[in-house]
C-alpha cells in the first residue's frame, strides 16, 4: 500500500481476533514455552511452529529504497479508541479487552481465550514480538546474584526487604529500524613518525612528530536492526534511570523475531507504543551517523594518533521500520527518603539475561571505605 511516498507493508495478514484455537484439539488455552520458544496448547500439550518475522517482511537492505513501513508501526490515530469488544464465538458473549494495557482476555463466562491479532490504529499492536527465553526462575538467580554483589554497600533497609517476588515479565515496545546508506566523512588524521624525550635538568618533556594527512572515507552502509524506545517517558532524557538501564542490557537478538500473536504476551505485561516514525527520526538518523563513523575505525588505523572529521554526510537511500515487543524482566524496589520515592531497577534482558540495575546505597558506610 502507498500512502504519501511511503510504501506501507501488511504484517497482520491473516490475523484474526477472537479465539485462536490449537489444531489439534481445538482448545484456546494457549501460551508460550519459553523453553522451545513456540506456542503451546495447555490442554493437549501440543506445540505451534511459529513464522519467523523474516519470511514476512524481507531482510535485503542492500536493495532497500525508499521508506518501507510496517503496517504495525504506522501513525497512531488520535482518535483511536483503546477498548475494543469481541464476541466470544462459543457463548456469545461480548468481552471488553482494554487494549492499552493487554491484547488478550478470558471470556468471563466460558473461559475460552479471545484475543487482538489484527492491527488497530492506537499502537497496541506491533508487527512482530521477540518471545521471552528465560524464564521467570533464571530471571529471579539472575537478579538475586546482581544484588548479591552489591550488598555490601546496599541500604540495611533495602537488604532486609529484598525479595525477588514481584519480578514482572514486561514486552517494552521498540521500533526496529533498517538503512541503506551513503556515508561521506572528510577530515585530517594525524601519523605519529617520531617520539622522543628531552631532559631539561631533573624535569623531562615527550615530543612527537607527526604527518597530517586530508582523510576521506566513502562508502556504502546497510545498517541492520537498530533498535530504539517507542515510548515518550523512556525517551524524555531528564536523566531516566530505566532508560539507561535498560539500554546497557541491549543488544536483542531481533533476527529471532516472530509474526505477532497475542497468545505470546499472556502471563506478562506490555506497554503500548505512544509515539510515531516522524518523531523518532532525528534519534535514528543521529544513530545511523555513529555506526557509519564507527565502521570507518578499521580503515583508519594508519592514523595512530587519531582522525578528526570536519564533514560528515549520510545519505539514506532506504529506511525500513517495523514496530515490535521486546521481553524484559523487571524488578523494581521503591526508596524512601524523607518526602520523596526513589525508584530502583533491576533489569535483565530475557533473551540474553543480560543483568543490569541500581540498588539503594547506604552512604555512611561509603564514606568510611574511602576514608
Ligand atoms: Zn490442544
Ligand atoms: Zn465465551
Amino acid at each position: 500500500m502507498e500512502e504519501n511516498g511511503k510504501n506501507i507493508v501488511k504484517t497482520d495478514e491473516g490475523a484474526k481476533d477472537g479465539q485462536t484455537k490449537c489444531p489439534k484439539c481445538g482448545a484456546t488455552d494457549i501460551s508460550l514455552n519459553v523453553k522451545t520458544g513456540k506456542l503451546r496448547c495447555n490442554f493437549c500439550r501440543h506445540e505451534f511452529e511459529v513464522q519467523k518475522f523474516d519470511e514476512i517482511l524481507d531482510n535485503d537492505i542492500e536493495n532497500l529504497k525508499g521508506e518501507v513501513i510496517g503496517s504495525g508501526a504506522s501513525n497512531i490515530e488520535a482518535d483511536s479508541k483503546d477498548m475494543i469488544t469481541l464476541k466470544c464465538t462459543s457463548c456469545g458473549a461480548e468481552v471488553v479487552i482494554d487494549t492499552a494495557s493487554t491484547t488478550v482476555a478470558r471470556c468471563h463466562w466460558c473461559r475460552n481465550t479471545l484475543s487482538i491479532n489484527q492491527q488497530i490504529p492506537n499502537g497496541a499492536v506491533p508487527d512482530t514480538v521477540l518471545p521471552f527465553k528465560i524464564s521467570k526462575q533464571d530471571a529471579k538467580i539472575a537478579i538475586e546474584n546482581f544484588v548479591g554483589k552489591r550488598k555490601f554497600f546496599a541500604h540495611p533497609q533495602f537488604k532486609k526487604e529484598f525479595s525477588t517476588d514481584n519480578v514482572m515479565g514486561v514486552y517494552l515496545p521498540y521500533m526496529i529500524v533498517d538503512a541503506n546508506a551513503h556515508a561521506r566523512l572528510v577530515g585530517q588524521g594525524e601519523h605519529e613518525i617520531r617520539r622522543y624525550t628531552v631532559k631539561h635538568g631533573d624535569s623531562s618533556t615527550t615530543y612527537y612528530d607527526a604527518e597530517l594527512y586530508d582523510v576521506e572515507r566513502e562508502f556504502d552502509i546497510a545498517i541492520d536492526d537498530l533498535t530504539v524506545e517507542s515510548s515518550k517517558d523512556k525517551l524524555s532524557n531528564d536523566k531516566n534511570k530505566t532508560n539507561n538501564i535498560i539500554n546497557s542490557i541491549m543488544p536483542f537478538d531481533t533476527e529471532n523475531c516472530v509474526k505477532w500473536d497475542s497468545n505470546y504476551i499472556k502471563g506478562y505485561t506490555s506497554e503500548k507504543r505512544d509515539i510515531n516514525i516522524e518523531e523518532l527520526k532525528p534519534i535514528v538518523n543521529e544513530q545511523c551517523k555513529d555506526v557509519a563513523r564507527h565502521s570507518a575505525n578499521s580503515t583508519l588505523e594508519y592514523y595512530d594518533r587519531g582522525v578528526k572529521w570536519g564533514a560528515e554526510s549520510l545519505d539514506i537511500k532506504g529506511q525500513k521500520w517495523v514496530s515490535a515487543y521486546l521481553p524484559v524482566w523487571l524488578y523494581s524496589y521503591l526508596e524512601k527518603k524523607g518526602n520523596t520515592n526513589l525508584l530502583h531497577y533491576v533489569a535483565v534482558n530475557a533473551r540474553t539475561k543480560e543483568t543490569m540495575g541500581s540498588v539503594p546505597i547506604h552512604k555512611p558506610k561509603l564514606l568510611f571505605i574511602s576514608f
